[in-house]
């Protein structure tokens, strides 16, 4: 019933990215691990440019745009199958102009913004000449939007922004940030806010501090972000007044699930090294790789990777065939399911490295200094298990008496009935 194949001609693409990322992009880690979303100096320059140029040749800049934003439209089945490469390395993400928050506030200018605004915010981000912030959470609200207190009051044509906002990723590198802020208290709770495109070095932007986090992006940081009766023209708004919940969705949808591809790369590298690992270790007359215990965490890891990677490429291949609106609960399912399984695989491939997996020496303490973090950004594991349980259950009906309606009392003498029992 589902067919997660490829054309031969884009499978010549995913070999052709397979061996870049492992020849090209991986090495940085090694060197330049941690500067990949900081602003590239000279000496950074003359090695990251001419593999984005490699990468635009091939057709691979920027593929997560659908055809109707400017995109190549590959599509999320085949955007699964590059990012499950993509997600090796995190300068892999920026290489391939997909990286994450830019690639949701691209996304959101696409569909929401004016050609002015397109011409001014959209193109170089797309280009890979800046970098974005989304600034949504507060220090006192996150995870319940109707409680954000961040204002936007009009003054003349324009705005005055005035509030502050919590862990906006990359705002310290960002030529400019997406700010959620209330034009309407009065309004439906859903309808009070609107979103605005805001200029990093607009006067009033004072960024308090950059957030530290285990592991996670310590270097352009999640940033504590004071605006101080920011002055901003009509053409700073994007989409309509009282619009920012609905442009919100639009952006988690999209940005959750391509996340979520990205999980499958990063868990399937912590296997590898487990599996690696245990072949070669020696310990109690044998390899780890003989002793059961190790087995199990080999088979619990390697069934958990299969069960997630197939939930992601169905889920993809749903939102081909409808949208990422229709493929709501499947996207939360891929955003719970991600956090559980990065954080087992990787704690197992750490643990089985014994004292190396917790040292600096192997990338697996960082990575499991981030499983942490999985369950909270985009919005945390218990309102994404809430929202696929309402949805669900909505699919249901009471029964109508105290047994499952399957075997009430009445069906059960239908059944003696009709077998003349
Ligand atoms: C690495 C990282 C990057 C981030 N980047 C950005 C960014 O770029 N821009 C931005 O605006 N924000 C960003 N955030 C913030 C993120 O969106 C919020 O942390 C998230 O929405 C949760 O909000 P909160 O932290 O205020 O938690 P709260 O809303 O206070 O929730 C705290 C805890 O309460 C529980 N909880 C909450 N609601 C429910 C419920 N309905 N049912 C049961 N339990 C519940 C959960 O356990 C949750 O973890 C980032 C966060 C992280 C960790």
């Amino acid at each position: 019933m589902w067919d997660f194949s490829t054309e031969p001609e884009f499978q010549a693409k995913l070999d052709w990215m397979d061996a870049f990322i492992r020849d090209e992009v991986e090495p940085l880690d090694l060197v330049y691990g941690g500067k990949a979303y900081e602003p590239l100096g000279d000496e950074l320059r003359g090695i990251v440019e001419p593999l984005k140029a490699r990468v635009r040749e091939q057709g691979l800049w920027a593929c997560h745009l659908g055809p109707e934003l400017g995109g190549q439209g590959y599509g999320q089945l085949k955007l699964a199958l590059m990012n499950e490469l993509i997600g090796r390395s995190p300068w892999a993400s920026v290489i391939f102009g997909c990286q994450a928050p830019d690639t949701g506030n691209a996304e959101i200018i696409a569909m929401y913004g004016t050609e002015e605004q397109k011409a001014r915010y959209l193109k170089p981000l797309l280009d890979g000449e800046c970098f974005s912030g989304f600034s949504m959470t507060e220090p006192h609200a996150g995870s319940d939007p109707r409680l954000f207190r961040t204002r936007a009051v009009r003054d003349g044509d324009g705005w005055v922004i005035s509030g502050e906002k919590y862990f906006t990723s990359n705002a310290s590198n960002a030529a400019f940030l997406i700010v959620m802020a209330v034009t309407d208290p009065d309004a439906h709770p859903y309808q009070r806010m609107s979103m605005f495109l805001v200029p990093a070095d607009t006067p009033g932007v004072e960024i308090l501090r950059n957030v530290s986090t285990m592991g996670h992006r310590g270097d352009g940081g999640h940033a504590h972000i004071r605006y101080n009766d920011v002055a901003v023209g009509p053409d700073a708004l994007l989409g309509e007044v009282g619009g920012a919940f609905a442009i919100s969705q639009a952006r988690l949808g999209g940005g959750r699930i391509h996340h979520a591809m990205r999980t499958v790369a990063a868990v399937k590298k912590a296997f590898d090294m487990m599996c690696e690992r245990a072949l070669s270790r020696e310990t109690h007359d044998g390899t780890l790789a003989g002793k059961q215990l190790v087995q199990a965490a080999i088979a619990d890891s390697y069934l958990q990777i299969q069960q997630f990677r197939l939930l992601i490429l169905h889920t993809a291949w749903l939102i081909d065939r409808s949208s990422t609106k229709e493929a709501r609960t499947q996207i939360a399912a891929c955003k719970v399911a991600a956090a559980r399984v990065f954080h087992d695989v990787v704690y197992r491939a750490m643990h089985i490295h014994g004292a190396l997996g917790v040292s600096g020496d192997t990338p697996l303490a960082r990575l499991w200094q981030a499983a942490p973090l999985m369950g909270i950004m985009d919005g945390p594991t218990e309102v994404h298990q809430a929202s696929i349980a309402r949805r669900v259950l909505r699919g249901y009906e009471p029964s109508p008496g105290p047994w499952p309606t399957e075997y009430l009392p009445d069906k059960i003498a239908a059944a003696r009935e009709k077998y003349g029992v």
